[in-house]
C-alpha cells in the first residue's frame, strides 16, 4: 500500500509517496525523451503510455496520444502540459530518473495526486541533510513545534474573529453599527472574493470560519488557558522515515482516505528534519498550514490542498476558488492578521 501524504517542504506541501508503488515496479526509460533527448522508440512509447494514463486534471493529454514510439510536437506538448500542471515548469523533456518520470510514477502509483503541485525540482537546493535519525535534533524539533502551539492558537483565534467581523459586514449589507469594512477588506485581500455574490460570500466566509474553528478545537485540547502547552494527546510525531523522506520536506499529514500499513496515522502531524534550523515563526506558519490539511474533510468539494505557496510567491496568482481550498492561504492570512505583515515578509521576502 502506498502512503499518500500531504507534506510541507520549504517549497510547500505535496502529496508524497513514502513507500513507492510496487505495482509492477516504477516505469523507467533508458534515455531522455522529448526535446534534445535520444528518443529511443521503446522509451517514447513508455512515456506516451504513462502520459495517456494521467487523468486530465493531473495534466494528462486530451485527446490521448498515439502510442507509436515516435517523438513529435504532440508528445512534446503533452510532456510540457504535464510538467506545467505538476511541476510548475516545462522543458518538454523527460530524463531517466528525473523529476518528470518520478512524478509520472508517483501519480501512476497513487492515482491521487492533485494538479498544480510543485515537483521534486521545486525543492530548494543545497539544504540536503544527511539521512538517519538524530535524537537531539528530533527532541528539539518536537519542543520547538510545541512552543509554537500558543502562537498558532493566537493566530487561529484572531482569524476566527476577523472572519466573523467580515461575515457581519457582508450580512448587514456593508452597513450597520457593528460592521467593520476593514475586516472584510483584510479577508478579501487573502481570499479575493471580488465578484462573488452576497450569498456565496456568506457561505464561503462560513466555510473559512469553520475551518479555523476546527483548528482551534484541536489547539485548545493541547494548550492551557494561559496559552502554554498542556497534556493533551500529542499532535506531533517525528517522521518515522528519515532515510526515505526527502530531507527538504518539513512536515506532512497522512491522508485518512487511504489505508496506511506503514505505521503512520492520519491523526498526527509528522515533523521531518527539513524543519531543523527553521525560525519559530516558520514553525508556527507550517503548523497552521498543516492544520488546514489536518482538519479538512478530504471530500473533493471541501478538501484543503496545496494550490500555491508563499515560498514560491504562487499565492498571488491563485483565483478565488483555489484560495478557499489552499492551505497556505489560511496560514498566511492567519499569521499576518495576528502578527503583522513585517513578520510574514521576514519569512517570505517575495511577499513584500
Ligand atoms: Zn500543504
Amino acid at each position: 500500500m502506498v502512503a499518500v501524504c500531504r507534506a510541507n517542504s520549504d517549497s510547500g506541501c505535496r502529496l508524497i509517496s513514502i513507500t513507492p508503488s510496487k505495482k509492477g515496479g516504477a516505469a523507467t526509460i533508458s534515455a531522455a525523451v522529448g526535446v534534445g533527448g535520444r528518443n529511443l522508440a521503446a522509451d517514447v512509447r513508455t512515456i506516451q503510455e504513462m502520459l495517456n494514463a494521467m487523468p486530465k486534471t493531473s495534466g494528462g493529454p486530451t485527446p490521448p496520444l498515439a502510442v507509436d514510439g515516435l517523438i513529435g510536437p504532440r508528445t512534446i506538448a503533452a510532456i510540457q502540459r504535464f510538467q506545467r500542471t505538476q511541476l510548475g515548469w516545462a522543458d518538454g523533456r523527460v530524463d531517466p530518473g528525473g523529476p518528470t518520470i518520478t512524478r509520472l510514477n508517483v501519480i501512476a502509483g497513487t492515482g491521487a495526486a492533485k494538479p498544480g503541485l510543485p515537483g521534486l525540482a521545486d525543492f530548494d537546493k543545497g539544504e540536503a541533510a544527511k539521512g538517519g535519525s538524530n535524537p537531539i535534533l528530533e527532541a528539539m524539533r518536537l519542543t520547538t513545534m510545541t512552543i509554537s502551539l500558543p502562537d498558532a492558537k493566537i493566530a487561529v483565534t484572531k482569524a476566527i474573529g476577523r472572519v466573523e467581523q467580515a461575515f457581519s459586514f457582508v450580512m448587514l449589507g456593508g452597513g450597520g453599527l457593528t460592521s467593520d469594512p476593514a475586516s472584510f477588506e483584510i479577508v478579501d485581500r487573502h481570499y479575493l472574493f471580488k465578484n462573488a455574490g452576497r450569498e456565496q460570500t456568506l457561505s464561503e466566509l462560513q466555510f473559512i470560519a469553520t475551518t479555523f474553528r476546527r483548528m482551534k478545537t484541536i489547539l485548545d485540547n493541547r494548550t492551557s488557558v494561559f496559552g502554554g502547552p498542556m497534556f493533551g494527546r500529542n499532535l506531533f510525531e517525528i517522521d518515522p522515515f528519515p532515510d526515505k523522506t526527502d530531507p527538504r520536506i518539513k512536515a506532512y499529514v497522512p491522508r485518512s482516505s487511504v489505508e496506511h500499513d506503514d505505521g503512520v496515522t492520519p491523526n498526527k502531524i509528522y515533523l521531518c528534519r527539513g524543519l531543523d534550523g527553521q525560525t519559530q515563526d516558520r514553525y508556527t506558519h507550517i503548523l497552521i498550514h498543516e492544520m488546514g490539511h489536518f482538519v479538512d474533510d478530504e471530500a473533493p468539494e471541501t478538501e484543503i490542498v496545496d494550490h500555491g505557496y508563499a515560498f514560491f510567491n504562487t499565492l498571488k496568482t491563485l483565483p478565488h476558488d483555489k484560495r478557499l481550498h489552499n492551505a497556505d492561504t489560511y496560514a498566511i492570512f492567519a499569521f499576518e492578521n495576528a502578527f503583522g505583515k513585517d513578520r510574514v515578509v521576514k519569512m517570505f521576502p517575495l511577499l513584500r
